[in-house]
């Protein structure tokens, strides 16, 4: 989507701290960092949110949780953990209506959120 700022990132006409990207998905630190660790993962296809996923494209979380997965281990957090979250609309916070993983970790997180 052309006026989307994460489909900018993916096709790399805006600059971002990349960690990891194939062709379907990547990740980068997060411009406002809300812990000493805060990437997104995002699947290169714009997709708005967890809510307007398709069947179609079902293997995506997975893929995109694995490779979250995978990154916050290589950054420390195997053995403290991590916050793993995907804010969805107006009610979840979501303000980049691209469908993007956060990975939270390298201090201790409150719970609930506010
Ligand atoms: P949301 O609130 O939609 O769940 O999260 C969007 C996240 O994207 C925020 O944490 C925000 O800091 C981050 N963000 C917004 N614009 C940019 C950008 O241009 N570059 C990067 N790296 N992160 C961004
Ligand atoms: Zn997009």
């Amino acid at each position: 989507m052309s006026d989307c700022i994460f489909c900018k990132i993916a096709k790399g006409e805006i600059p971002s701290k990349k960690i990891f990207e194939d062709d379907e998905i990547l990740a980068f630190h997060d411009a406002a960092p809300q812990a000493p660790v805060h990437f997104l993962v995002i699947p290169r296809k714009h997709i708005r949110n967890i809510m307007e996923l398709e069947a179609s494209d079902i293997s995506l979380p997975g893929k995109l949780l694995n490779k979250a997965q995978e990154l916050a281990a290589a950054q420390g957090c195997a053995e403290k953990g991590a916050r793993f979250v995907i804010n969805c609309k107006s009610d979840g916070g979501q303000t980049v209506d691209h469908l993007h993983v956060h990975v939270l970790g390298g201090r201790t997180l409150s719970w609930p959120p506010g």
